[in-house]
C-alpha cells in the first residue's frame, strides 16, 4: 500500500488585492475558486482523508496478520505425532533397507517415535507417513557445499515426508555404507520435522561435521516440536 501523501494546501489567486482562497492541490482544483472552500474546510478534509487512510491501513495490517497466522497454523507447521508408517522402496538393496531400519531404531531408542516399516510403494503423502525412495542424481547442495546424497520433501506440509536417495553415489563406491546409515537417520529426522541443527548433531547440515547417531540436541528438538 503506498504511503499517504496529504495534499498540499496552496494559496490561490494571490496578489492584485483580490480575495484569496485556500484550496487543496491536485485533488479538487475545480473547487479552488469556490469562495466557501476555506483553509479550515480544506484542512478538515485533508485530516479526514488522512484518518480514513490510517484506519484502512490498520485494518489491512490486521487482515495480513491473521492470514499469516492461519497459514502458519494450517499449512506450514503440522501437528507432530510419534507413530509413522514407513514405506521403503523395493529397489533398495538389503543393506540399504537395513540402514533405514537401523536409523529408525536409533530414533526409537532415544525418542517416543515409533515406526511401522514395510517394503512397498508410496501411497501419496499424508500425516503419519514416511516414504523412502530410490532416486536419480539430486544435483548440488543449495549452499554449493557438494553433491546432494538425499533430500526430504513434504515435511513442512505434513507430519512425515518423502525421502529421495541418490543410491548410485553409494553403489559406485564414492560413499561408504556408514555414510548411507548416517544419511538414512538424518533424512528420517527431517521427515520427523527436524530442521538442520548445530554442528556435531545428527541433524547438522553437512556430514563433515555431523554425528552419525541421534544426539541429545536432536532429541531436544524432537520433543520441542511435539510440545507446542
Ligand atoms: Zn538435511
Amino acid at each position: 500500500m503506498p504511503a499517504f501523501r496529504p495534499p498540499r494546501l496552496a494559496r490561490q489567486g494571490a496578489g492584485g488585492g483580490r480575495v484569496m482562497h485556500w484550496c487543496v492541490e491536485e485533488t479538487s482544483l475545480s473547487q479552488c475558486a469556490h469562495p466557501r472552500w476555506s483553509y479550515e474546510e480544506a484542512l478538515k478534509k485533508v485530516n479526514a482523508a488522512s484518518a480514513a487512510f490510517a484506519i484502512a491501513q490498520k485494518a489491512m495490517n490486521h487482515i495480513i496478520f491473521v492470514f499469516v497466522l492461519l497459514s502458519l497454523l494450517a499449512g506450514c507447521s503440522p501437528t507432530r505425532g510419534n507413530e509413522y508408517a514407513v514405506h521403503l522402496d523395493v529397489a533398495f538393496t538389503a543393506a540399504e533397507t537395513q540402514a533405514f531400519l537401523d536409523g529408525m531404531s536409533d530414533w526409537e531408542s532415544n525418542t517416543r517415535a515409533r515406526f511401522h516399516p514395510e517394503i512397498g510403494s508410496c501411497p501419496g503423502e499424508h500425516d503419519g507417513q514416511i516414504c523412502a525412495m530410490v532416486s536419480g542424481p539430486l544435483g548440488n547442495a543449495p549452499d554449493g557445499g557438494g553433491v546432494m546424497w538425499a533430500s526430504t520433501r513434504d515435511a513442512n506440509l505434513h507430519d512425515g515426508g518423502t525421502i529421495r536417495v541418490d543410491v548410485d553415489l553409494f553403489r559406485s563406491g564414492r560413499l561408504t555404507g556408514d555414510q548411507f546409515r548416517q544419511m538414512a537417520a538424518h533424512e528420517l529426522g527431517h521427515a520427523l520435522g527436524l530442521p538442520h541443527l548445530a554442528p556435531f548433531t545428527l541433524m547438522a547440515a553437512a556430514n563433515a561435521y555431523s554425528s552419525p547417531v541421534v544426539t541429545l540436541d536432536d532429541v531436544y528438538e524432537y520433543n520441542n516440536l511435539r510440545a507446542r
